[in-house]
């Protein structure tokens, strides 16, 4: 059975590489007929952010990423959050050490950063904790066995490393990168386990994907410096055979493709990155998210899809289930994807038209609601089939429509020098007559019909005062078609903003 799983760190806002690794994982289990995970990776307990966690599920819950088993909803492998776990782990990392994989060490902070400064006044580029160092310090694998022993009885603080081999060729077949080969002497003596008895996330991360039988590993390309030394300990433990496979997802890239996507970013364009709104419990910092943006979940799933995956056809709009069907690991790209808000808008734009108006309407009279106006469900739905191909987010609908609405009380100056004359004030006139003395509602066909013979009957061209009538009626100079405006205003209320124009 395929088993996956999305391990987060409740670090801060869950951005939008995190949403999409979480996407690309429920799409591999679903589509594989498999079980898809979320572990909370939380033995970091410096680094932990309260509110992360909550931020982590009500993200995954708003696009309906939910996962099968989870610290709310736990499997058969739990506890799903590590810190929870924290008595497993020692065992695992001694077994190392009795293999002879991994030593204690005892160095100090001090004695680390001597080390480091001698390596960079040697113009060592970036000093390591390795096999070479290592015979330098106070560790184990320098000590007699039983000063070790004396040291670790009277409670003297250690940590747990890994002890890389100096000269091995370290290999792994990622799904989209294809074969990695590391040498070791490139990788330093992590640390496993801290001094304050929680495991680093290297050594948690592999024996939590091992206890919970995960068979695929796909995480953010940010890991697979990480990868080798994660083989390394699949081999230590003897884990090999059942070692996940590892598919490395490329980076979201700056909108110009110059560099990794950051928060910086979001803020200089004014887009959102993040899921949900987010306010940083500790400085307060705010950050935009998608939802509040007014981005509707499936046209922000469909988005996220996209970044970094594609069917290899045209097709471009996809519900889940399609999504599901068409998803392969294969048609993930190995280079990084460039993040392009406009096409979030676009995607954004197309599921919104494809909603019903009956449903758009919600959102318009829940925005009037709040600016105490209301109208009926009637007028609230022709505005949206009207406006619907004008709006990229649900609160365009009230923003440009609003002249539908409220009358306006001011007119664009622009529009007005240019196009009011007295050619637009007669056609104006006539035309408010013809509207006070017409019986029938109005419709589209004869707001049309009366509005010519006002032209004509005054021997001006429609064509020329057009815009100076849209000016009139609605306070500005471009929007959707006027018959319709006029046929939601109705006769009464067109006539009346005709006076108000005229006076
Ligand atoms: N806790 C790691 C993170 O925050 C998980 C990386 C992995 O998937 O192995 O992304």
């Amino acid at each position: 059975e395929v088993r996956v799983r999305f391990a987060p760190s409740p670090t801060g806002a869950l951005h939008i590489g995190g949403v999409r690794t979480a996407l690309y994982n429920y799409l591999f289990a679903k589509k594989n007929n498999g079980k898809f995970l979320l572990r909370i990776e939380d033995t970091d307990q410096n680094r932990f952010v309260p509110g992360a966690e909550e931020y982590i599920k009500d993200a995954l819950e708003w696009i309906g990423v939910v996962p099968d088993e989870s610290p709310w909803s736990e499997g058969q492998y739990g506890p799903y959050r590590q810190s929870e776990r924290k008595p497993m782990y020692m065992q695992y990392a001694l077994d190392l050490v009795e293999k002879g994989h991994a030593y204690y060490a005892f160095d100090t902070a001090e004695e680390l950063e001597a080390m480091r400064e001698r390596l960079t006044a040697a113009r060592v580029v970036s000093p390591q904790y390795n096999s070479i160092t290592r015979a330098q310090m106070k560790n184990s694998l320098t000590l007699p066995d039983d000063e070790v022993k004396e040291r670790l009885a009277s409670g003297d603080p250690y940590v747990i490393r890994i002890k890389i081999p100096r000269k091995e060729e370290v290999r792994l077949n990622d799904m989209i990168r294809g074969w990695v080969m590391v040498h070791s002497s490139t990788l330093d003596d992590k640390v496993l386990m801290k001094s304050d008895g929680m495991p680093t996330y290297h050594l948690a991360n592999i024996v939590d994907d091992h206890l919970m039988h995960i068979t695929h590993v796909i995480r953010g390309e940010e890991w697979l410096p990480s990868a080798p030394l994660h083989v390394l300990l699949y081999k230590y433990f003897g884990w090999e055979d059942t070692m996940p496979q590892f598919a490395h997802l490329p980076l979201l890239m700056k909108p110009d493709g110059n560099g990794k996507l950051s928060k910086r970013d979001a803020e200089k364009h004014g887009f959102p990155i993040f899921p949900l709104d987010w306010t940083d419990p500790t400085s307060g910092e705010k950050a935009q998210g998608f939802k509040e943006s007014g981005y509707l979940p499936d046209a922000f799933l469909n988005f996220l899809a996209f970044l970094g995956w594609n069917p290899g056809d045209h097709r471009e709009i996809f519900s889940v289930d399609e999504l599901i069907e068409a998803f392969s690991i294969d048609r993930i790209g190995k280079s990084g994807t460039k993040f392009d808000i406009n096409k979030a808008k676009w995607f954004n734009e197309q599921y919104l038209r494809s909603k019903l108006d009956a449903e758009l309407a919600e959102y318009l009279l829940t925005d009037l609601s709040k600016e105490g106006i209301s109208i009926s469900q009637d007028k609230a739905e022709s505005i949206v089939t009207l406006m619907k191909e004008r709006a990229t987010f649900p609160s365009d609908l009230w923003k440009e429509g609003k002249f539908m609405i409220i009358a306006p009380d001011t007119f664009d100056e622009g529009v007005a020098a240019k196009r009011w004359n007295n050619e637009a004030v007669t056609v104006l006139s006539t035309y408010r007559d013809k509207l006070l003395s017409l019986d029938d509602d109005l419709n589209p066909e004869n707001a049309k019909t009366l509005l010519e013979a006002a032209a004509e009957e005054n021997g001006i061209k429609l064509g020329k005062v057009m815009q100076a009538v849209r000016l009139a009626v609605t306070g500005i100079g471009a929007g959707p078609d006027l018959m319709q405006v006029f046929t939601i205003l109705g006769k009464k209320e067109l006539s009346k903003r005709i006076d108000f124009a005229l006076d």
